[in-house]
């Protein structure tokens, strides 16, 4: 059966995917979230094994060789990349699969699964993005002018998405991306005919 309890988020550093994540994982019990690994150095507060695997370039371009990614991606000069086996594992013991990737890897995985549902997440404007990447207080004020060009650029792929959530006030998108996840568990696969059909009919004779 093609994977579809896959729920992707994408949009610029900073829209608030992490935030999103998190109020997901409160209100899910099967959710796997994917911690991708990166080159990326962490950020105050990040730990390795919950936020991403950090590693070197050279573990990483092992991981590569290995082909232990089912996507990987060079984004602001730093590489990230998904791990292939615990998606998998994820996938066969039914839990939705959560995604917090860019562009390039939405484009990867929705080639892998099809039926995959994607959210762009962004704030109203360029303006309000500014603003929380220095409230964030993360980045220098030159990474913080790199992730604001790259995510004018990842707008443009905005039509490759099912859904748009624009993070304004966090308690509606809170509310917007659980109704979108819970949209899954409705899907017609979730329902196999035969089973559907045996059970709904069983003590009687048509
Ligand atoms: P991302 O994971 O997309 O890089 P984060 O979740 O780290 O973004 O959010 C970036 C910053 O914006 C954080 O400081 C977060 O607390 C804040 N934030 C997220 N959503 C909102 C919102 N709706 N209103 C105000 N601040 C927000
Ligand atoms: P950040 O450095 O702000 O955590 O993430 C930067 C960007 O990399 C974000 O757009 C995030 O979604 C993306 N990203 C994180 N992990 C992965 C991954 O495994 N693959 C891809 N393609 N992008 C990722």
């Amino acid at each position: 059966m093609d994977a579809y309890r896959i729920l992707i988020l994408t949009g610029p550093s900073g829209a608030g995917k992490s935030t999103l994540v998190r109020h997901l994982m409160a209100h899910f019990e099967d959710l796997y979230f994917s911690i991708s690994t990166t080159t990326r150095p962490p950020r105050a507060g990040e730990v390795s094994g919950k936020h991403y695997h950090f590693v070197n370039q050279e573990t990483f371009l092992e991981g590569i060789a290995r082909q232990e990614f089912l996507e990987w991606a060079r984004v602001h000069d730093h590489y990230y990349g998904t791990s292939l086996v615990p998606v998998q594992e994820a996938l066969k013991a039914d839990r939705l699969v959560l995604f917090d990737i860019d562009v390039q890897g939405h484009k990867s995985v929705k080639q892998i699964y099809p039926k995959a549902t994607s959210i762009f997440i962004t704030t109203k404007n360029a303006r309000v993005l500014q603003e929380r990447l220095e409230q964030r207080a993360t980045d220098s004020q030159e990474v913080i002018a790199q992730r604001l060009a790259n995510a004018y650029a990842e707008l443009q792929a905005v039509d490759q998405f099912d859904y748009v959530l624009i993070n304004d006030d966090l308690a509606q998108a809170q509310e917007g991306i659980l109704w979108v996840a819970k949209t899954l568990s409705y899907k017609q696969q979730m329902f196999p005919k035969e089973r559907l059909c045996m059970a709904w009919g069983k003590g009687f004779k048509f």
